[in-house]
C-alpha cells in the first residue's frame, strides 16, 4: 500500500519539480493501492509541485457530441432522436468526466475547492494551483486542443506532461502537434449540443488517438522522455514543447503519421481520405504548372 512520502519520492526521481506546471493523463490501477485512495497521489503532486506549481488533467465529456457521431451510434432514428433529447448540456461545474476513457483521477481532481475547469463541452480540462485560472479561461469552441487552448497554453509557459502508467495514446498534446503541422484532417467537424434545442457544428473536431503510440520509438531515440515507476506505475515524464516539436516533424515528414492502421477506424480511415484528397489536389496543382 504507497503512502503519500512514497509517491512523493517517485514523483521526485522521476524529474517532476516545484514550480512545475504539469499536464498529467494517468491510471490509477496502475499506481496500485494507495493509503487514501486518489487524495494520496493528489497531496504527493501538490507536495512535489508546491504553491508555484500547477496541476492539469483532461475532463473530457464526449457525452455531449451528437449520439449519431459516437462510437456505438443509436441503432434506429427513434432511438436516436431519444438519445439526442436524453443529452444534458455541459456544465463546468458539474458534468462528470468520461471516466471510462479519461480515467477517474482528473473526475476527483476537478472536484477539489479552488479547481479551475475550462467550458469546452466535450474537451474540457481542470487544473489546481498558481496557473490554474490562465490555463483554463477563454477556452476556444472550434480547434478545442488548437490555439488559445488549454494545450497551447500550457505550451506557452513551457509545461510538463507525466504519462503515469498510460502511453501515448493518452497524450492529448499530440493534438495541437497536429493543429499546428496543419494536417489536412484537423478540419473535421462535430456535432455538440450546446443549448437545450441548439446543436453546433465545432470545427477542428480531435479525434482518434490510438496511433500517437507511434511516436514512442522516436521518443525514446530523441531522449525526450525521462522514465520512472511512480507506485507501480510505469510513468514517463517529458517537455510538453519537446513532445509537440517531435509530433510536428514526425507529421511533416508522413501527414498520415499520428493516425491509426485499425482497418475500420471510424475516424482514421476519412482521415486518411482527407489527405489523399489533399495531395490529389497538390499534384493537380503541379500539373498545371
Ligand atoms: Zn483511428
Amino acid at each position: 500500500m504507497w503512502t503519500e512520502d512514497q509517491l512523493t519520492d517517485d514523483l521526485d526521481r522521476i524529474g517532476l519539480g516545484a514550480g512545475d506546471s504539469v499536464l498529467l493523463h494517468t491510471s490509477l490501477r496502475r499506481v496500485g493501492r494507495m493509503q487514501s485512495g486518489p487524495e494520496t497521489l493528489l497531496n504527493a503532486i501538490r507536495e512535489v509541485l508546491g504553491t508555484e506549481g500547477t496541476l492539469l488533467v483532461p475532463t473530457f465529456t464526449f457525452a455531449h457530441s451528437d449520439p449519431a457521431g459516437w462510437h456505438n451510434p443509436p441503432k434506429t432514428l427513434e432511438a436516436l432522436v431519444l438519445a439526442r433529447e436524453s443529452i444534458p448540456l455541459f456544465n463546468p461545474d458539474t458534468s462528470p468526466t468520461h471516466t471510462e476513457w479519461i480515467g477517474y483521477f482528473p473526475e476527483f481532481v476537478r472536484k477539489q475547492p479552488g479547481a479551475f475547469r475550462s467550458s469546452h463541452p466535450i474537451v474540457s480540462f481542470a487544473a489546481l494551483g498558481k496557473n490554474a485560472e490562465f490555463l483554463t479561461r477563454n477556452a476556444p469552441f472550434h480547434f478545442p486542443l488548437g490555439e488559445n487552448s488549454p494545450l497551447a497554453r500550457l505550451h506557452q509557459i513551457d509545461g510538463k506532461i507525466l504519462l503515469l502508467g498510460v502511453s501515448h495514446k493518452s497524450n492529448s498534446s499530440l493534438h495541437l502537434a497536429e493543429f499546428w503541422a496543419d494536417v489536412p484532417y484537423i478540419n473535421r467537424s462535430a456535432t455538440l449540443k450546446t443549448t437545450p434545442d441548439t446543436w453546433s457544428v465545432m470545427k477542428g473536431s480531435p479525434e482518434c488517438s490510438e496511433g500517437f503510440v507511434k511516436i514512442e520509438p522516436l521518443a525514446i531515440q530523441s531522449r525526450l522522455v525521462k522514465r520512472g515507476v511512480v507506485g507501480d506505475a510505469p510513468s514517463q515524464l517529458m517537455s510538453q514543447r519537446q513532445l509537440v516539436s517531435l509530433g510536428i516533424s514526425l507529421l511533416q515528414g508522413d501527414s498520415a503519421g499520428l493516425l491509426c492502421d485499425i482497418p475500420e477506424c471510424k475516424w482514421c480511415v476519412p482521415a486518411r481520405k482527407m489527405l489523399a484528397l489533399s495531395q490529389g489536389a497538390i499534384s493537380a496543382e503541379l500539373d498545371l504548372e
